[in-house]
Parts: C-alpha cells; structure tokens; sequence
C-alpha cells in the first residue's frame, strides 16, 4: 500500500500538465476517508453479506440510540451467508438490546465518579486515563459508549489544556492512557498537540493507547502516525482490542509489524461475548492468532454490565470454567487475565484464581 503523500491527488500524470495540485496538507489521509466510507445501514450491511433473506431481528430502535458503523474492511472479514457470524454480531443492532434487564444500566463502571478534570480519568495508582474524543472507528454493541455515543467530556477540547494541568499538578502519574472512545481516530497532528505538551513533565515515565483501529481500520497506522510513535520521549505500549481471530487478516498484520517496527510494545483486550468468543476454541484461537501478529493477551473482561448489553453476557461460572481450560491449553504468556471492573476497586478484579 502507497500513503497517500506519496501518491499525490490524481496521480503522476497530473503533475506533468498545468493543472495545480491542491498542496498536500488539504488532502484527508485516506484512513479518513474509509472512516467516512463506513457501513451506517443495516440493510446495506446484510445485504453486502448476502442475509436480506435471513430472519435476523435486525432493530430500528437500537440502531437509533447507537447506530450501527462499520468500516467496509471489516465487513469483509465477515462470513457471507453467516447470521451467527462473530463479527457482524458485535456490530449488528438486534432486538434483544432493548429488552430491559435489572443490573444492566447506563453508567456501569462508575466513571462518573473518577473524573479528575476534563476527560480525565484518575481511578488506578499512577495512571491518568484521557477519554481523549468520543468518536470511535466501529460501534461495538456491548460498549459503555451506546449511552454516551457524542460525549462531550473529552480531554482533546480546547487543546487537551485541561488534561495536560491535570497531569502535571499530580506528580504521582507516570503513565497517560490514550483511551476514548477510540484516541487513534482523532488526527496525528492533534495527537502530537497532546504529546509535545506532556513531554515537558519529569515525571511520566510511559504512554499508553488503548485502541481498536488498528484491527478495524488498519490504513490507520500510516506513516504519519508510525513517525509520531518513533518521536515520543517515553517507551510506548498499544492495547488493542480484538475478540475473535478472524478479526486479523494481511492488512492488520502489516499495521501491527509497523506500531511495532515504531517501538511498540503491542497487547491485546478482548471482552468475554455470548455467542462471538464464548468458548475454549475461539479464545486460544484468539491468542495465537495474535501472537502471530506481534500481540500478547493482556486482558479477557467480564462484559460491563451495560443496558442493551445483557444478551452477550456469561456468567462468572462459565467464564471461570473457560478460562481455567485456556490455562491448560496454552502456555502461559499466551493467557489473558480474566477480569471484571468493579466500581470503587483500587484495580480491575480478577476473576481467576491464580
Ligand atoms: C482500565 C483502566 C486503567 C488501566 O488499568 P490497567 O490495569 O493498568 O490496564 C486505568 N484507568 C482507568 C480509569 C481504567 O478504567
Ligand atoms: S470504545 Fe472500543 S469497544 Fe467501545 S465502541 Fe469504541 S471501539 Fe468499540
């Protein structure tokens, strides 16, 4: 694949004739574009994967409080012909999230509770997490985000002043969390505005990007973002989040070898679905599939118990019985600490024992 840049508009040829080129700086990168290319239509998306037909209880209202996104590239990661595909099912807006359910509300980890300035998350020893835009790549039904899918609080506002005082008043933070929403759909430039302004605190020792684009959107990680990575003052660790192994192809491997060429050392979220990685099978598939990729387990969540998000759910049980078969299947590294959020912990809790 060519960057853009190095293409210019309409090709060589148009530099040999008279007609100007608009300068490069005008040009959106072509990750935007995709970005502005995504799937919004449920109909569009089924028929794409050959399901019109398919009595699939597809629903307006759903898709009307969160709508359905998907870039195109992920789409075609997708099984044609599959209802029960595990991709389509993280995105496709279903019936069963507007069915209620005691225990699963809107803010189902407490985050109103942990701001500590404008998108500023300050929860963990030592770690100040950026909810750095509200915007995301992929709209992920299970995600916290479909009751705040325009948040407002965001620590890029106002040239991410807020959240850079924040940091700097409370020496006891070493490491910033780039998280969102998702921090890589925000533009390089505005990245950098964030970084050049934390490199002058002595006292932060890493950065750290919590992102899903790289896997759903892997033109993302152009050249302009590898060159940002390579600049920064800290040593730097990409969390993604990936939950089922077909989720990677060629392309997100190119992305992932270059965050890592960059420096990076790369690890992977995924969240515990119903019906998407919910057995011993597709997480140890999950994992190796990964460390093909560069990418070590880092987390395996319980889900948030998020309203609309109860028909992804497993129980504690199951999830530990799960678990405790990857630890026989795989060798250690490749394990994922099985956890769940609790509001008010001092960390995320684990669930396993040991
Ligand atoms: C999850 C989370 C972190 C990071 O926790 P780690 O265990 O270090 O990955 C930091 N801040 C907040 C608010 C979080 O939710
Ligand atoms: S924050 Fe992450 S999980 Fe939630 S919608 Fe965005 S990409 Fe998906």
């Amino acid at each position: 694949m060519l960057p853009v840049a190095a293409r210019g508009r309409t090709g060589a040829r148009t530099w040999a004739h008279m007609i100007p080129a608009a300068p490069l700086s005008l040009q959106p990168p072509r990750w935007q574009q995709a970005l502005r290319e995504a799937v919004r239509d449920p109909r569009e998306l089924l028929a794409m994967l050959g399901l019109q037909q398919a009595a699939m209880a597809v629903s307006p209202e759903a898709a009307a409080q969160f709508p359905l996104k998907v870039p195109r590239g992920f789409v075609a990661r997708m099984r044609p012909g599959d209802p029960h595909d595990p991709l389509l099912r993280q995105v496709l807006p279903l019936d069963d999230e507007m069915r209620p359910m005691p225990g699963f509300t809107s803010d189902a980890v407490g985050d109103a509770a942990a701001r500590a300035g404008h998108g500023v998350l300050h929860k963990y020893a030592g770690r100040a997490l950026l909810v750095s835009t509200g915007s995301c790549a992929i709209h992920c039904r299970y995600c916290f985000r479909r009751h705040f899918p325009y948040a407002e609080e965001t620590a890029a506002a106002g040239g991410w002043q807020d959240a850079v005082a924040a940091v700097r008043a409370d020496e006891s933070i070493t490491e910033v969390i780039l998280s969102g929403g998702d921090p890589l759909s925000l533009a390089t430039a505005k990245l950098s505005e964030l970084t050049t302004q934390l490199a002058a605190l002595p006292h932060l020792r890493r950065l750290r990007i919590h992102t899903r684009l790289p896997v759903v959107l892997p033109a993302r990680v152009d050249d302009g973002l590898v060159g940002w990575l390579q600049g920064l003052p800290w040593p730097s660790a990409v969390v993604l989040h990936a939950n089922h192994a077909n989720e990677f192809d060629a392309g997100v491997d190119e992305a992932l070898g270059r965050l890592r060429a960059a420096g990076a050392s790369l690890l992977n979220q995924a969240v515990l679905l119903r019906g998407v990685n919910d057995s011993t099978g597709a997480l140890a598939a999950l994992c190796e599939r990964g460390f093909m990729a560069g990418v070590l387990p880092y987390y395996l969540h319980q889900l948030d118990r998020v309203a609309g998000a109860a028909h992804f759910e497993v129980t504690d049980a199951r999830a530990r019985r799960l678990h405790g078969e990857l630890v026989e299947r795989l060798p250690g590294y490749l394990v994922p600490r099985l956890v769940r959020e609790v509001a008010g912990d001092a960390s995320k809790r684990p669930l396993s024992q040991g």
